[in-house]
C-alpha cells in the first residue's frame, strides 16, 4: 500500500485504486506502487480478476512531465505495464475522463477496457515533442491497425467514447458509477472464465499492407510542419518497427528512440510552453457573468461576440452604425453556421449560440450587462466617449473592458468615472480563432475586475495572460522592436522576400512583411500617427509608412510589400518596391549592403529578447514564461523554440548579450543598449526561465 495506490477488494475482485491528485499522473512513486500492487494481487489466490481505477475526474492523464527534465527513474512505465499485461488474471481498466499518454498506454496493457461517456482517450506525446514510450507505439497498431494508430499518435488528438468503441479500444460502455460497473464486469469475466487478452500476443490486422512504400507515402501525407520535426518521424519509425519486428524488439526500438526525443531542444521548448500556458492562478473575487455587451461590430467585435456566444454567454452587440451592426450580426451567423458544417460544434449548439446574440443601436441595452467589451475605432477620443457613457449606463460592479491594441488603458478608464472596474482585454485577430488574450491591469484596476476578465477568458477556451499597461502592452510593444529591425534592414539592403524567407526558416509562421500586408499597412501607419512616444528617427518604420502613403495597403489593395494579382491573388515579388526602398535609403543616407540570413534572424530575435527583458524589468509581464506564451500564441513564434525568452536561454544569455553588445557598437545605443535584466542574468550565468 502507498499514499498513491491502494488495493481494495470486492468479493474476488481486487480493485487497484490510483489516487494522485489532481489528474493521477504516473509519477515515479505511483509507478512503483502500481507495480507492487499488481504483483501482490497476481499472487493472491483469493483474487480472480482485477480492476484498475483512477479516483477523481479521470483515470490517468499521463506521465508527470516535470520528471522528463531529468533521466528517467525506475521503475519505468513500460516495465510496470509489461507486468500489468503479464498478469495471470483478467485486468479490467475502468476508464473515465482524461485517459491520456501513459494512462492510455496503461489501458492498452490491460486485458479489457470499459469506459464512461466523458472518456478522452489519446496519445498526445507528440504535442510535447515526445513519442509514446511505454508500449503505445507497439500495442495500439495491434488493436486498431497501422493507419489509425499512426493518425492518433502523430496528431496527438484524443477521441471520445463513441469513436473509441468503434475502434475496439473500449469493449464496454458503462454509466457514471464506473467503479461498481467495472467490478461487476470483472466478476462476470472471472465467473465465465474469460481469458486474459494480451495485445503483445496479437497480430497487427493490416500489417501486410504496411509496406515500406506505404510508410513512405504516409510520411508524405503528414502536415508539412510535422514532417520537419523529430517526434512525428520517430513515431512512424516505431510503428514500422512494430510491423517488422517481434514485440520485444519493437519495444526496445521505441525505448531507444524515446531518449533523443526527451533531450531534444524541441521537446524541452514544448514542455516549457505546456507549463507556461497553465499560468498562475489569478487572485481576486470572480464576479458572476451571464450577459456580456460588445461595442463595435467590426472585425474584432464580431469575432469576440462569436467566442462569447459559443462559450455560453448571452451577448448584446452594439454599433453606432446600423449597417455595420447588421453586417456584424450576419457575419456572426454565417461564421457559427460554417463551424457547425465543419463539425466543430453540433447543429444544435450552433443554433443556441446564434440565439444568444442580439443587436442594438442603443447603449441603454447595456444596463443589464455584467461585462462590456469595447471594440470601437482605435482613437482615444472615441474610446473615452464610449467609456463615459458606460460609466453612466452600466450597473454597479459591471466589468468594463477595452480591446485597444495600443492606447493607454488608464486614460480610457479615467473617462468612465469607475476606473477600478476597467480592464484591458486585448484579443487577437481573428478573435474567434486566436486563443490569446492579453488581460491588461490598469493603475486602478481592482483584483475582482481582473479575476473576472480572466475567468471569462478561460471559460471561452482562450489563454489569458495578465500584463501591465504601456504602449502595445507586451505583444505589440515587442512587435515594434522586431518590426523596427526588419524595417532598418530593408533600408540597409535586405529585400522583403529575403527577410520573410529567413524568418520563416527560423520557424515564424509568416514573415514580417507578409504579415504587414495581411494586417493592412494603413492600420499600422495610423497607429504610429497616434503614438506619442514614437522614436524620433526618420528611418523608423519608414518603408511601411512609405508603402501606405502610396496606397499600397497590402493584400486588400492588391499591393503592399508584395503584389497580389490574378484570380488567386498569388503573392509575387515587386521590383517597384525594391526601387522604392533603394530610393528611400539614398534619401536617408543609409548605405546598402548585402545581409546574411543569420544577421536578419539574430537582429529580429535579439531585438525581441532585449525588449522582453525590459518588459520584465518594468514589471509589465509577470514572467518570461508569460512573454513566451504571448509570442507563441499571438505572433506565430515557433512553439518548438519555446518563445523568445526560452529561446534566448537555449542560446545562452552570455552569448545573447555578446550579440546585443556587438549591435550596440555597430548600430548605436538608440535601440541596442542591453536591458539591465539581461546583463544581470548573463553575468550570473542564469536564465530568464528557470
Ligand atoms: P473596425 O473598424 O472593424 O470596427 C469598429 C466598429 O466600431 C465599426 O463597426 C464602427 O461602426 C463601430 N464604432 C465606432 N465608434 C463607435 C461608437 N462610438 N459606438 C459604437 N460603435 C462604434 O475595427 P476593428 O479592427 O474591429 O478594431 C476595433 C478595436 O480592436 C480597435 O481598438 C483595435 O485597435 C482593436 N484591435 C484590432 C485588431 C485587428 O487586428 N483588427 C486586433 C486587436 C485589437
Amino acid at each position: 500500500m502507498s499514499e498513491f495506490v491502494r488495493v481494495e477488494t470486492a468479493g474476488d475482485v481486487a480493485v487497484i485504486v490510483i489516487e494522485n491528485p489532481p489528474v493521477n499522473a504516473f509519477a515515479a512513486p505511483v509507478r512503483a506502487a502500481l507495480l507492487a500492487a499488481i504483483e501482490r494481487v497476481d499472487a493472491d489466490h483469493a483474487v480472480r480478476a482485477i480492476v484498475l481505477h483512477g479516483v477523481g475526474r479521470n483515470f490517468v492523464a499521463g506521465a508527470d512531465l516535470r520528471e522528463f527534465e531529468r533521466a528517467s527513474v525506475a521503475p519505468l512505465l513500460f516495465e510496470v505495464l509489461r507486468r500489468v499485461e503479464a498478469c495471470s488474471k483478467p485486468v479490467v481498466a475502468a476508464l473515465h475522463g482524461a485517459t491520456l499518454g501513459g494512462g492510455a498506454e496503461c489501458a492498452l496493457a490491460s486485458h479489457y477496457r470499459c469506459a464512461s461517456r466523458d472518456l478522452q482517450f489519446g496519445l498526445p506525446e507528440v504535442k510535447v515533442g515526445l513519442l509514446p514510450g511505454a508500449g503505445g507505439t507497439v500495442r495500439l497498431p495491434r488493436l486498431v491497425g497501422v493507419k489509425q494508430a499512426l493518425d492518433m499518435m502523430t496528431s496527438g488528438d484524443p477521441i471520445g467514447l463513441e469513436r473509441a468503441t468503434e475502434l475496439g479500444i473500449v469493449d464496454k460502455a458503462v454509466g457514471d458509477d464506473i467503479r461498481s460497473e467495472a467490478i461487476a464486469w470483472a466478476a462476470e469475466l472471472a465467473t465465465t472464465g474469460a481469458p486474459v487478452r494480451r495485445l503483445r500476443d496479437a497480430s497487427i490486422p493490416d500489417a501486410s499492407a504496411a509496406t515500406p512504400a506505404w510508410f513512405a507515402q504516409y510520411r508524405e501525407t503528414m502536415p508539412r510542419a510535422a514532417r520537419k520535426l523529430p517526434a512525428p518521424e520517430r513515431i512512424v519509425q516505431c510503428v514500422e518497427a512494430a510491423v517488422n519486428l517481434p514485440f520485444d524488439a519493437a519495444m526496445g526500438k521505441a525505448r531507444e528512440l524515446f531518449e533523443p526525443c526527451r533531450t531534444s531542444a524541441e521537446s524541452r521548448s514544448l514542455r516549457h510552453l505546456f507549463f507556461a500556458e497553465r499560468g498562475a492562478p489569478v487572485q481576486g473575487e470572480i464576479r458572476p457573468v451571464a450577459s456580456v455587451g460588445v461595442i463595435g461590430s467590426g472585425t474584432m467585435g464580431a469575432g469576440i461576440a462569436i467566442s462569447l456566444a459559443t462559450g455560453g454567454y448571452s451577448v448584446t452587440l452594439i454599433d453606432a452604425n446600423a449597417t455595420a451592426l447588421e453586417a456584424g450580426l450576419q457575419r456572426i451567423r454565417t461564421t457559427i453556421d460554417a463551424s457547425a458544417k465543419k463539425g466543430r460544434l453540433s447543429a444544435d449548439a450552433a443554433a443556441q449560440a446564434i440565439a444568444r446574440v442580439s443587436g442594438s443601436g442603443d447603449f441603454a441595452a447595456l444596463a443589464i450587462a455584467d461585462l462590456v467589451i469595447e471594440a470601437v475605432f482605435e482613437r482615444m477620443s472615441v474610446k473615452q466617449e464610449v467609456f463615459a457613457q458606460l460609466g453612466r449606463i452600466c450597473k454597479p460592479g459591471a466589468v468594463l473592458a477595452t480591446n485597444t491594441s495600443t492606447l493607454d488603458v488608464d486614460a480610457i478608464a479615467a473617462a468612465s468615472g469607475r476606473a477600478q472596474d476597467v480592464v484591458g482585454m486585448h484579443f487577437f485577430s481573428p478573435a474567434n480563432i486566436m486563443r490569446l488574450v492579453e488581460i491588461v491591469r490598469g493603475r486602478e484596476t481592482s483584483d475582482a475586475a481582473l479575476a473576472t476578465a480572466a475567468a471569462v477568458t478561460k471559460r471561452i477556451g482562450k489563454l489569458g495572460v495578465i500584463v501591465g499597461n504601456c504602449f502595445g502592452f507586451v505583444g505589440n510593444r515587442m512587435l515594434y522592436a522586431y518590426g523596427r529591425e526588419k524595417e532598418l534592414m530593408l533600408l540597409e539592403g535586405a529585400s522583403p522576400e529575403q527577410i520573410d524567407r529567413a524568418m520563416q526558416e527560423f520557424g515564424m509562421a509568416m514573415g514580417p512583411n507578409a504579415v504587414g500586408d495581411l494586417a493592412g499597412l494603413d492600420i499600422g501607419a495610423s497607429v504610429r500617427r497616434e503614438w506619442r512616444g514614437k522614436p524620433d528617427d526618420p528611418r523608423f518604420y519608414r518603408i511601411s509608412d512609405l508603402l501606405a502613403e502610396r496606397g499600397r495597403y497590402g493584400q486588400k489593395t492588391g499591393a503592399g510589400f508584395y503584389r497580389y494579382e490574378g484570380a488567386d491573388k498569388k503573392r509575387t515579388n515587386d521590383p517597384e518596391v525594391a526601387a522604392l526602398i533603394q530610393g528611400e535609403a539614398a534619401r536617408l543616407g543609409v548605405a546598402q549592403r548585402s545581409l546574411a540570413d543569420s544577421e536578419i534572424v539574430e537582429r529580429c530575435v535579439y531585438a525581441l529578447v532585449n525588449e522582453g527583458a525590459r518588459i520584465l524589468d518594468e514589471g509589465i509581464a509577470g514572467s518570461a514564461a508569460d512573454i513566451d506564451v504571448i509570442w507563441c500564441n499571438g505572433y506565430g513564434f515557433p512553439r518548438t523554440r519555446g518563445g523568445p525568452m526560452f529561446y534566448a536561454d537555449t542560446v545562452g544569455l552570455p552569448q545573447v548579450l555578446e550579440g546585443i553588445t556587438k549591435y550596440e557598437r555597430e548600430q548605436g545605443t538608440r535601440y541596442w543598449s542591453p536591458a539591465p535584466r539581461l546583463v544581470e542574468l548573463a553575468r550570473a550565468d542564469r536564465r530568464f526561465t528557470e
